[in-house]
């Protein structure tokens, strides 16, 4: 791992492209605006602290305003009347601007965010344009069926937009968790309410200037940056709402979900947390065994909810398997995320920095032996280093909760069985993975664990046509792709009597 010497300071280094930062306002109706409070708060850069830019700080009232604007631009407006091949246009256009800014989006996600300006450039804005690609194309070929009836009669079912419908972005993928909402939602025909994460509002507001340059008409997509238990709430309460989407923490899911249920009932697709187990048996290649952990750990600073953090090695290999995870984990680079050749930048606040040293401290004291990393680098910004504990064991708190940083523990099973139990002993549900050659193996895991991703040999593969969600309380609902499209419509069954007709 390169030394904070190695890394700092850079804040300005001349890998760092330079925008100004156009967008800080809500977009509600089309037009950027101010809070009707006039209040700002402040988004920081976590390479040092500092601000960025004060953002205009929505609260129930522009909650309200927006979801005003949404009811109107669905009651009244073009965009779910139009035809889904003159939706799927506006989407293709708006995928085309969006990668035609990739830079300056990848920029902001950066600044914001903290995480490598390549990751932001090459993977993040490449999901988001892909994903709408993949929904726009869908929006013209979304159908029902026809069903034969016990009697003398036709039925069939047909897909329809919800309505308005709500969403509410985590800030470790802002811009492809935007569009992994948005996306469908529009390609649906609904109209939407969004709210970013407040550490991360930039690219959202940026996205919604350029939805409207794609020519998605004014109240289809509006964007309203604030906090979660004031602008946040307000949505998941909200009685115009007909359809929430929420990514976080399995502790706010909960709480929005009550508040969907108390207010209209609106239906809810909750995509939370995880602490995904990797199984490594002993006949895996320990080369690719270590690539896979180390990267289904640390890529993104560990700030991934289906990021890889229980990762049971058998024990004949443990020795081996430790001594070259600490190897590889030993020689990332830390440091400023605009220079190229950094893998790991700052975690995303001081807050998140804070709770991970604490994680860190809690695996020593209960006695997890800390084979590399455990500190801060650096005397400014949120750097932690690639951490790995080895001698876990399941009821530490380290194994049992999310720590979402770049906090490895590595724990050692006999036999698959017992793999597969404690792999299973856990309240989440989200990913699981198994590196081993035996096919036999590697299925068995497969059909025994119960997670919504399961990856055999690789980790952190993701694609905009496979379903996406989590078991358990990582959450349920589908997205991404045509299980996206249909989780945000309704199904509609249509019954009309058959008349003079000897077939039924
Ligand atoms: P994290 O712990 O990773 O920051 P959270 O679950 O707290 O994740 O946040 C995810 C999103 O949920 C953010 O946009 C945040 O503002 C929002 N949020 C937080 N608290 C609430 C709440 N009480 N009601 C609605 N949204 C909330």
């Amino acid at each position: 791992m390169a030394s904070a010497e190695n890394c700092f300071p850079v804040a300005n280094g001349p890998s760092q492209p330079n925008f100004t930062i156009k967008y800080t306002k809500l977009f509600i109706n089309g037009e950027f605006v101010d809070a009707i409070s006039g209040k700002t708060f402040e988004t920081l850069d976590p390479r040092t602290g500092e601000v960025i830019a004060a953002v205009a700080e929505g609260d129930a009232a522009d909650i309200d305003k927006a979801v005003r604007a949404a009811r109107q631009a669905f009651d009244e407006g073009p965009w779910p009347r139009m035809s889904g091949l003159a939706r799927g246009k506006v989407l293709f256009r708006y995928a085309d601007l969006i990668e035609q800014h990739t830079d300056e989006l990848a920029y902001l996600e950066t600044l914001d965010n903290g995480k490598p300006f390549l990751l932001s450039k090459y993977g993040d804005v490449d999901v988001v344009v892909k994903g709408l690609r993949n929904v726009a194309g869908w929006a013209d070929k979304i159908s029902g069926q026809t069903y034969k009836m016990d009697g003398p009669y036709q039925g069939m079912s047909l897909y329809e937009p919800y309505g308005v419908t709500g969403a509410i972005i985590p800030w470790n993928f802002p811009m492809a968790m935007f569009m992994m909402k948005v996306g469908p939602a529009l390609a649906a025909g609904n109209t939407m309410v969004v709210k970013p994460a407040e550490q991360t509002p930039l690219t959202a507001l940026y996205l919604a200037a350029l939805a409207k340059e794609a020519g998605l008409p004014d109240g289809a997509l509006n964007v309203v940056p604030g906090f979660g238990p004031t602008a946040g709430a307000a949505i998941a309460s909200h009685m115009d709402i007909n359809k929430l989407g929420f990514t976080g923490s399995t502790e706010v899911g909960k709480i929005v979900m009550e508040a969907a249920a108390k207010s209209n009932l609106k239906p809810v697709t909750l995509e939370l947390g995880g602490k995904s187990p990797v199984i490594i048996c002993e006949d895996a290649d320990l080369d690719v065994a270590v690539d896979i952990v180390n990267l289904a750990l640390f890529f993104n600073m560990g700030q991934c909810c289906t990021a890889g953090s229980r990762i049971f090695v058998q024990d004949t290999i443990y020795d081996a398997f430790v001594a070259k995870a600490v190897e590889k984990a030993k020689k990332r680079v830390v440091g400023d995320p605009f220079k190229p050749e950094v893998e790991d930048g700052p975690q995303v606040d001081e807050t998140q920095f804070k709770r991970i040293l604490e994680y860190i401290e809690s695996g020593k004291a209960e006695g997890a032996k800390l084979l590399t990393g455990g500190c801060a680098v650096g005397n400014k910004g949120y750097y932690i280093e690639p951490t790995i504990f080895g001698d876990v064991q399941d009821d530490m708190k380290i194994a049992r909760e999310e720590i979402f940083g770049p906090v490895m523990s590595v724990l050692k099973f006999k036999t698959l069985d017992e793999a597969i139990k404690r792999a299973n002993n856990t309240a989440y549900g989200l990913a699981a993975a198994i590196v081993s050659n035996d096919i036999d193996v590697a299925n068995r895991f497969t059909r025994s664990v119960r997670a919504g991703t399961v990856w055999i040999n690789c980790y952190h593969v993701y694609d905009h046509s496979l379903p996406f969600g989590g078991y358990k309380t990582s959450g349920f609902g589908r997205e991404q792709g045509l299980h996206s499209i249909h989780s945000h419509m309704q199904l509609k069954a249509i019954i009309t009597p058959l008349k003079d007709s000897p077939w039924l």
